[in-house]
């Protein structure tokens, strides 16, 4: 999916295209075992696969069960869930031998390519990784 791609579907939620809301995410997909991943982790309120094009040899997606479209929209009703994914980051780092550093990412919005409308956090690792992203 291309940049433009990417602007659209953000600014079709914006807009809160009704065309749009009752489309389920890929990652929704994945909860719901419609499209296979490599699972890692799940409990009741998240899950955590590998990402279908790793930008490093460990690139996993952890990602919420409860549809957050990006961290913009999340609430503080959401403080626990976003705590929990970080912890959640820390827990698979570890059980993914990740013992000389990872880095952990959200993207939100076009400008920083987001490309699934679904709250995800990147957890990357098992290589260096180069500071400023791109
Ligand atoms: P974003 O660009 O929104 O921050 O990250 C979305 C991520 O989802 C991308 O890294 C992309 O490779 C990954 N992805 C997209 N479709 C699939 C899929 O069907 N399966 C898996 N495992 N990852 C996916």
């Amino acid at each position: 999916m291309n940049q433009r791609q990417n602007a659209q579907i953000y600014s079709d939620e914006l807009a809160g295209n009704q065309n749009r809301q009752n489309v389920m995410t890929i990652f929704e997909k994945i909860i719901a075992r419609q499209v296979p991943a490599k699972i890692v982790w799940e409990d009741e309120d998240a899950i955590a696969f590998h990402d279908i094009n790793p930008q490093a040899p460990v690139h996993v997606l952890i990602v919420p069960k409860k549809v957050v479209p990006r961290l913009t929209d999340a609430t503080d009703d959401d403080r626990a869930l976003l705590g929990k994914l970080l912890l959640l980051a820390r827990d698979i780092a570890k059980k993914l031998g990740l013992t000389s550093g990872y880095r952990v990412v959200i993207n939100c919005g076009p400008d920083a390519g987001e490309s699934v409308p679904h709250l995800h956090v990147h957890l990357l690792g098992k290589r260096a990784l180069a500071w400023p992203p791109g």
